[in-house]
């Protein structure tokens, strides 16, 4: 599933490519018809994320939300003014990578590509697809696309925990969630309800920084360390918006080489400290690294950095 930096970026891109255009919206595959109606020739006022949800807001008063659950992703294109046209989701699919539509939307180099004529036919089941003068989107596999009033995505807001990736939030609301509960903090990181954005990669990333024990009980995070936590997602999180990717590694805990020698290459081999590196040594101690299930989930942690 997308992580929240994921999701900003997608609404970073609606804004440049879409705002303040009048889009043709309908549902190829039918099954968002009715919300496409609603919205079908409406102009874009705004794109915003909170943590996984994606809003679009329509200058009639509606919003389309978006939720990508495990199988959703967006795919763009379009002519040569439609900028940071990208395919953007479904990492479990599509890998941890936006790609570029190199044959949908020419840029100043290609000058063999085919001038853009319009959106291609669609392929697959999209359930939504947008279309300015410029370009398209095209949603595919969405675990929620609907329509709603500006109301009800402010109550859908309000039941999600803060995201640290909207400007203006800080730690405070996110300790308050987190000390109410006894559950465990690698589980309270990954709810929703607690707080917004958080998938496993930035949970196992996160609490390894910190220093953490996956299993402490949420109400015993003691005041200082939450706000440390919360501080340093913040600024993981807005590295992942704006490189793309999930990197944690400070540069002094990077490998120089790979196990057959080759200078080792920041992504991916050098980008985490303990998501999918169970079995190797720890960056930090040489302690190995270990995988568990929690709720379901594989969970990666270091004994020895995140000793209770
Ligand atoms: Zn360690």
């Amino acid at each position: 599933m997308p992580e929240g930096h994921s999701i900003h970026r997608l609404a970073r891109q609606f804004r440049d490519v879409f705002a303040g255009e009048p889009l043709r919206v309908s549902s190829p595959q039918g099954r968002f018809a009715d919300g496409a109606r609603r919205l079908d020739g409406a102009t874009l006022v705004d794109a915003r994320a909170h943590g996984k949800h994606l809003f679009l807001d329509f200058d009639v008063d509606l919003v389309m939300r978006v939720h990508l659950g495990l199988y959703g992703a967006w795919s763009f294109g379009g002519d040569e003014t439609f900028r940071g046209a990208s395919s953007i989701g479904a990492p479990r699919r599509m890998g941890e990578t936006e790609t570029f539509d190199r044959a949908a939307t020419p840029g100043p180099d290609d000058g063999g590509a085919p001038a853009y004529s319009g959106p291609p036919e669609p392929v697959g089941q999209v359930r939504a697809r947008l279309v300015s003068a410029h370009g398209w989107a095209d949603l595919r596999g969405p675990s929620a696309c609907e329509v709603i009033t500006p109301g009800e995505a402010a109550a859908v807001v309000a039941r999600l925990g803060p995201d640290p990736l909207v400007a203006g939030t800080g730690p405070g609301e996110f300790l308050e969630r987190v000390t109410r509960r006894s559950v465990a903090l690698g589980q309270l990181l990954m709810d929703q309800a607690v707080l917004s954005g958080v998938g496993n990669i930035y949970r196992a990333e996160s609490l390894f920084r910190a220093g953490l024990d996956p299993w402490l009980p949420g109400r015993r995070l003691g005041a200082a360390d939450g706000v440390r936590l919360w501080e340093d997602l913040a600024g993981l999180m807005a590295d992942g918006v704006r490189v793309g990717r999930i990197i944690t590694t400070e540069p002094e805990h990077r490998d120089a080489v790979d196990p057959d020698g080759e200078p080792a290459p920041l992504w991916p081999d050098n980008a985490h400290y303990v998501y999918q590196r169970d079995g190797l040594d720890c960056r930090v101690c040489g302690t190995a690294v270990r995988v568990t299930q929690m709720q379901a989930r594989n969970l990666f942690w270091c004994p020895g950095c995140q000793a209770p």
